[in-house]
């Protein structure tokens, strides 16, 4: 087996994605990732695209339905990233095929990664879609949508990809009328790993539709077994919030883990910060919790579950773990 320092340096090294190509599969079957999960799931090595960015040859859209949200879509894309920072959206866009008939009832919209459709029901939520269709590829029979990796057996990572969308979605189009809608709990939740992580990191992943990426960094702050806990955990909340089924206790338990997680990663996040001393450290971890806390409360969404109510407990009990 490759040591972790050598597998990871192959995954950091950018520039020498041919030769990753070549590598990846043997390395990633040979990781530790993969080793806690069960036989039929992988974590995948991200898609490689040649480059071969082109002019979007906008003449295509000329009847597509919602064209002009498209193209707004597209304009603000362009003045926030570059090119390179959009590989998948450009492989997608020239091609993009849209739909105003959904059949799935409960979808505002969908995108169908293999036939590169957009499938759009009510229109702001084109936004959040235009989203997925920067992010998704179906290459080798995986189909890679931001933070997730789906096949016919499994898929992994739904539960983050989902609220990274909506983050993103809010963050670039919030201001238009009828955005800001979806997937509140997972978003919330989303926004505090950008936190610790950094925006720049985690778009990067999403765009180019990293996991693994994702987790390497996730490996800084958390054990290989929480961050994969905490995906699943984020799996189980998008697969069962948006449901009818009484799942509470269920949801409880994934949403303490989840908070949990969160308080963690930010500590280690503090702990890396040599110019702090430990009761700067100490300082700021109860700032960080009191305003988490305080946030909490003031979405909806998050009032039905009692999670909450020992949240004051969960936080003593961290704080002193981290007493040495
Ligand atoms: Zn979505």
């Amino acid at each position: 087996m490759l040591s972790e320092t050598f597998t990871k340096w192959i995954i950091d090294g950018s520039s020498k994605e041919i030769m990753m190509i070549a590598l990846s599969f043997f390395l990633l079957n040979s990781s530790k990732i993969n080793d806690l999960l069960n036989e039929k799931q992988t974590i995948h090595f991200k898609p490689i695209l040649l480059p071969n960015i082109h002019e979007v040859n906008w003449q295509e859209f000329r009847n597509e339905y919602c064209k002009t949200k498209i193209f707004y879509f597209a304009r603000i894309m362009s003045k926030y990233f570059s090119k390179n920072d959009l590989p998948l959206f450009y492989h997608n866009i020239s091609h993009l095929k849209t739909s105003s008939i959904i059949l799935e009832e409960n979808y505002a919209e969908y995108y169908d990664v293999k036939k590169n459709k957009i499938f759009i029901k009510e229109i702001p939520a084109i936004y959040h879609g235009l989203f997925h269709v920067a992010s998704s590829i179906d290459k080798d029979g995986i189909i890679f949508s931001g933070f997730s990796q789906s096949t016919n057996l499994n898929s992994i990572g739904i539960g983050i990809t989902e609220g990274y969308t909506e983050l993103l979605a809010e963050r670039y189009f919030g201001n238009i009328k009828g955005v800001k809608r979806y997937y509140p709990i997972e978003t919330f939740i989303m926004k505090q790993i950008e936190v610790v992580i950094g925006k720049e990191k985690m778009t990067n992943f999403y765009f180019h539709a990293d996991l693994l990426g994702l987790m390497n960094e996730f490996h800084k702050y958390l054990s290989k077994e929480d961050s994969l806990e905490l995906i699943q955990s984020m799996d189980f909340l998008v697969n069962h919030l948006h449901t009818t089924e009484n799942l509470s206790t269920e949801i409880n338990q994934h949403l303490s883990f989840i908070f949990q997680i969160l308080f963690k990663m930010y500590w280690k996040k503090l702990e890396k910060d040599r110019t702090l001393n430990e009761e700067l450290r100490k300082m700021k971890m109860a700032m960080y919790q009191n305003n988490l806390q305080q946030s909490l409360y003031e979405i909806e969404s998050f009032k039905r579950f009692s999670f909450l109510e020992n949240f004051q407990e969960k936080k003593l009990i961290l704080m002193k773990t981290n007493k040495r």
